[in-house]
């Protein structure tokens, strides 16, 4: 079954208003088998409003139009869809009274207007608004394709969606079942991954491999389907243990957690304490441990050593070592993971400094260029990274790049 979404507002043209709605949908449709083939947004235009709905209905079995079900002149996904089926709008009453309801329990009379709104194509059936005035319309054409229309804002859309719209779909929807599974892997470029894994994943159609690269961070989604849930997953899980074969230890998560999270778990599992010593990420790598709930089990502090003074004083890398290798340098982020390790007592200490830019780049050091280390009670383990992108990207890039050595030391 395919299914085509379409977006209906003016607003939604514009620089202001993003279309958010489709992403909830698409999540719904996906888990019941049904496939958005295309989205579309509209402005607010009759004509174009018939068109989309004509197109759409040409290509899917299901078309969902959102937004457009106001009580104003410029809400006209109603008529359009009426015109274009040739069904009359009917007035129901029951959509009346309702509607009363909602304004007599707010000590107010109806606007005129809203009666627009209790106007159902004939044929059709409406669906209860639970926390606005419009109705959601649900019409079966005589080809036996169904157009949904539900109300623009997220908080009427949703529960009428999940209340209304969700059994009504699933009873339509392919009988077979789906079972995904995602891998994360980082410390691997895209093309890299792909290289690896392409000549495994191609053969197969079912599951499907998409890969979503995002900085430091690579995904690989796979979705099976099969007559049961038993068979869906085993498609599934027989594919992705080839896939990590071949990626070994750079997947870092067979499921949905995040580098920080699987980080923690290392580290609580190991009952080991880190604090850490950041200078180009300004606390974005201590920001990350903390977002996951009960870190204090695991992750003792650490300092923001921005300036050279800093790392100086607090943190005692040699003035010499400042001097003569500057504070990007493979020696002061060295001193900076034994020394906050030290100074911490924590089991161990990481520890960042680079050049996250846009300016500061030199040609033996451009942006990008960016150190971590990791100290424990023997040694220290540094590495040096040249990243792309914006000064966020690599900011965030260095912070995977610090977690993913703590993830690698405590694996072993
Ligand atoms: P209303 O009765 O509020 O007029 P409506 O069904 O006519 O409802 P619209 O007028 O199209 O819906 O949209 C109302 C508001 O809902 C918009 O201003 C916008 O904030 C939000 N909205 C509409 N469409 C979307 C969308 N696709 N994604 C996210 N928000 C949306
Ligand atoms: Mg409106």
């Amino acid at each position: 079954m395919k299914a085509e979404i379409i977006a209906i507002g003016s607003e939604l043209l514009t620089p202001f208003r993003q279309d958010t709605n489709s992403l909830y949908l698409s999540d719904h449709l996906e888990r019941l088998g049904i496939r958005v083939i295309r989205k579309t947004i509209v402005g607010d235009d009759k004509d174009d409003l018939k068109a989309a709905f004509a197109e759409a209905l040409a290509r899917a079995e299901l078309v969902i139009g959102i937004g457009g079900l106001g009580p104003t002149e410029d809400d006209r996904t109603r008529d359009a869809v009426a015109e274009l089926l040739k069904r009359k709008l009917v007035r129901h009453d029951e959509v009346v009274k309702m509607m009363e309801e909602r304004f007599r329990a707010r000590g107010k009379k109806m606007p005129e207007v809203n009666l627009r709104q209790a106007l159902v194509p004939e044929g059709a059936d409406w669906l209860p608004n639970a926390n606005g005035t419009a109705p959601g319309l649900w019409l079966a054409t005589p080809e036996g394709k169904i157009v949904l229309l539900l109300p623009g804002p997220p908080p009427e859309l949703k529960p009428m969606f999940e209340e209304y719209a969700l059994a009504r779909l699933r009873a339509h929807a392919p009988k077979h079942v789906f079972a995904t599974k995602v891998l994360k892997v980082t410390g691997l470029a895209e093309s890299e991954v792909e290289q690896r894994i392409a000549p495994i994943y191609r053969p197969y159609t079912n599951p499907e491999t998409t890969l979503l690269a995002s900085p430091g961070q690579i995904e690989i989604h796979l979705r099976g389907t099969g007559g049961d849930t038993g068979d869906a997953l085993r498609r599934v899980e027989e594919l992705a243990a080839k896939i990590e074969d071949a990626l070994g230890d750079a997947v870092f998560s067979r499921g949905l957690e995040t580098l920080e999270q699987v980080v923690g778990l290392y580290l609580m599992m190991r009952g080991a304490t880190l604090a850490v010593a950041e200078s180009c990420t300004g606390g974005l790598l201590g920001e990350r441990l903390t977002s996951v709930p009960g870190s204090s089990k695991y992750f003792l502090g650490g300092v923001v050593c921005y300036s050279d003074r800093l790392k100086q004083k607090m943190l005692g890398v040699p003035e010499t070592v400042l001097k003569r290798k500057g504070a990007v340098s493979a020696e002061t982020v060295e001193a900076l993971a034994k020394n906050i390790r030290r100074r911490t007592g924590a089991v161990l200490g990481v520890s960042i400094t680079g050049i996250a830019g846009p300016e500061g780049g030199t040609p033996d050091k451009p942006v990008g260029t960016v150190y971590v280390a990791l100290a424990d009670a023997h040694r220290v383990k540094t590495e040096k990274h040249r990243f792309l992108g914006d000064r966020e990207r690599i900011r965030w890039q260095a912070t995977q790049a610090a977690l993913d050595l703590v993830r690698r030391k405590l694996m072993k």
